[in-house]
């Protein structure tokens, strides 16, 4: 089927590595990480050591779900063969923009990923 749309990996990573960034933003109110930062959320790639607040660590699992899931879309369609229709392969770019659309109200989403 060929190479994946121009830009969708990109974008779809990009917003990606936004969640992965925000996630650190959801400590509860009670958490004495933010508390001992004077209300200020830490931030950084992983939740901070003491800290038990749940949202931030699942909302890490779900991105590193969804990036082994781009991932494997990704090599769905690029291996499949350009001589021949792969039902496959059309199937795995329609997953792909399905899960780009989730982020479709961000300024650089482009009208053409709608699945
Ligand atoms: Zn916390």
């Amino acid at each position: 089927m060929g190479p994946v749309p121009e830009g969708l990996s990109a974008f779809v990573r990009a917003r990606l590595d936004d969640e992965d960034r925000d996630a650190d933003l959801f400590h509860e109110p009670s958490c004495r990480i933010a508390v001992a930062a004077g209300g200020t959320r830490p931030s950084g790639p992983l939740v901070p050591a003491g800290c038990d607040c749940p949202v931030p660590e699942r909302m890490h699992d779900e991105v590193g779900l969804k990036r082994l899931t781009v991932r494997d879309l990704e090599g769905r369609i690029e291996r499949a063969p350009d001589t021949a229709p792969s039902l496959d392969a059309v199937i795995a770019l329609m997953a792909l923009k399905a899960l780009a659309l989730e982020y479709a109200s961000h300024p650089r989403w482009r009208e053409e990923w709608r699945p």
